[in-house]
């Protein structure tokens, strides 16, 4: 028995056979060429072939884990017409006179090493994606076709990481949990994961090359533990830790259907968070009432350009149409800080977390924000769709906000194109915004806090700084005590209060936010049943 401690990136335990998924050989041998010209040629046939599998991955991965997830072969497709990549290759053929897959090799090499030596944890993250493209020209170049991994029986996949296409063209149905020597919680292994809930620890030390296939091995996402060959008395413990979660999964379905109330009879709205279209479907399987955050800025991440007016409408149509009425909360584009896209030449920032980043983006853009506001508008008429407006510090902010509204109504009324004015709500995720609560609450329909962001600003702590985790502290007094305020003077107005933080998850808090008289927790639609059956079982008058 051989156990080993990795991070948890999704709770859950499996036990089954281990699937090692090792790296293709793509080494390459140096060889002296003649011929440069035909060396770049070869190049160039290799990236069209590369070009056409990224596209055949990314419409597989639309359909399995939604455009957002998918964008990912998008920017791989980018990164492989980067012309400091290119520029690179071509130079080192030309002057010394290399074959084409040893130079590809080289630079791949060198350009992964950049990435993984940044400070950003995304940017460290992408080293792999640069492997990825390098290791796809190389083999085209050698003329080797991709396999697909073939898996008989569930099994659990141990890798020393996952690419995204390797992860993409795993069959789903087959994995009991993922194992990963490196990787990180931003890695696309743990992205996919945590959307499917399938036990995930990642920066297990592990040596891949002394694990027989089919070895036994148990994974316990919730503790972050791997354990190979075990024990009888450890592998009954697993199997029945095993039968108790899927007994609780089989009773949580016994809450579909249910109201969230408590024993004393008060209600909550339970809705979940998306990032995109396709994530609806999980909404709907575990019964949420409604999306809370609809996080937009998906829609714009990983593209060479801003989408459209006509492609915003239609997804945002989509999603109020498969909600069938139910409340669907719009966020506008929240880009900026960590969520970064080229072609809005944001430039460069000391401090992007306090720099140009969600209203401010659209407040100085309209140019940018009225597309949005459009698309939103249109679809508002298929549907129960609210508006919801991120990072507001200011009564000045939503002042503006409304001007612009008004500009884009007359716009359409004009061009008579019909439309539904939504509700308008915004995210309390400032201690300004907290401390002006009462003026803000005049204003809008409703308030969303948004305790990612209302942690950071308020404990002057980057959320992003994994070094900082043991201070981030997110039971912190001032942050409980922010949304006992906001909650308080949303009241006083007579408008509701959500939460759709992280924290909204967090069920050692969630009777102290009912007690306070918070509205509406919106989650990860995995949570929705847990906290439904929580609040069920609650008495809150004592
Ligand atoms: C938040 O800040 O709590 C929030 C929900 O928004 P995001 O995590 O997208 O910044
Ligand atoms: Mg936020």
């Amino acid at each position: 028995m051989r156990e080993f401690n990795g991070k948890s990136v999704c709770h859950g335990t499996a036990y089954g056979r281990a699937f090692v998924v090792k790296k293709a050989d793509v080494s390459v041998e140096r060889k002296k060429i003649e011929d440069i010209e035909y060396e770049i040629k070869r190049i160039e046939y290799a990236k069209e072939k590369a070009s056409r599998d990224l596209e055949q991955l990314y419409k597989k991965a639309v359909k399995e884990v939604g455009e957002a997830n998918a964008a990912i072969f998008q920017i791989h497709e980018m990164l492989m017409e980067d012309a400091d990549f290119l520029e690179a290759i071509y130079r080192m053929i030309r002057t010394e006179r290399v074959n084409a897959e040893y130079a590809v090799a080289v630079i791949g090499n060198y350009f992964s090493n950049m990435f993984a030596g940044m400070e950003d944890d995304y940017m460290k993250a992408r080293e792999i994606d640069i492997k990825d493209i390098s290791n796809r020209l190389v083999r085209n170049l050698q003329g080797y076709e991709s396999k697909e991994f073939a898996m008989k029986d569930p099994v659990i996949i141990v890798a020393e990481d996952l690419t995204p296409s390797e992860t993409v063209q795993l069959d789903k149905e087959k994995i009991l949990a993922f194992v990963t020597v490196h990787g990180s919680t931003n890695s696309h292994t743990a992205i996919l994961a945590r959307m499917m809930n399938i036990p995930a620890v990642i920066g297990v030390p592990l040596e891949l090359d002394t694990i027989q296939p089919d070895t036994l091995l148990i994974v316990d996402g919730s503790e972050g533990k791997v354990i190979f060959d075990p024990a009888e008395d450890v592998r009954r413990q697993a199997e029945e830790k095993i039968r108790q979660e899927k007994e609780r999964l089989q009773l949580l379905q016994m809450q579909k259907g249910q109201e969230n109330i408590t024993l004393d009879g008060r209600k909550i709205n339970i809705y979940a968070n998306i990032g995109n279209v396709s994530d609806v479907r999980y909404v709907l399987e575990n019964d949420a009432g409604g999306i809370g955050l609809f996080r937009s800025e998906f829609l714009y991440l990983g593209k060479k350009d801003f989408p459209t007016e006509e492609e915003q409408f239609n997804a945002y149509r989509q999603v109020v149409q498969m909600m069938a009425g139910k409340p669907v909360i719009i966020r506008t584009l929240d880009l900026g800080a960590d969520k970064q896209v080229d072609y809005l030449k944001i430039g460069c920032e000391e401090n992007p977390a306090l720099g140009c980043r969600a209203i401010r983006i659209c407040l100085k853009r309209p140019d940018i924000f009225k597309p949005q506001l459009r698309a939103l508008l249109r679809a508002a008429a298929y549907g129960n769709l609210y508006i919801m407006y991120p990072m507001i510090t200011s009564v000045e902010e939503v002042k503006r906000i409304y001007e612009i509204i008004e500009e884009v109504k007359a716009e359409l009324d004009k061009e008579e194109i019909s439309y539904k004015m939504p509700k308008q709500g915004i995210m309390i995720e400032t201690p300004a915004a907290v401390m002006i609560s009462d003026e803000l609450a005049k204003m809008v329909d409703f308030f969303s806090i948004g305790t990612n962001d209302l942690t950071q600003y308020t404990l002057a702590l980057d959320r992003q700084n994994e070094s900082l985790d043991e201070f981030y502290n997110t039971h912190h007094t001032a942050v409980l005590k922010m949304v006992q305020i906001v909650t308080e003077n949303a009241h006083k107005e007579g408008i509701w209060v959500g939460i759709c933080g992280e924290l909204g998850a967090d069920m050692s808090l969630t009777e102290k936010f009912v007690k306070m008289g918070i509205d509406e927790i919106s989650v990860v639609p995995s949570m929705v049943l847990k906290l439904r059956k929580q609040i069920r079982e609650m008495r809150i008058e004592s």
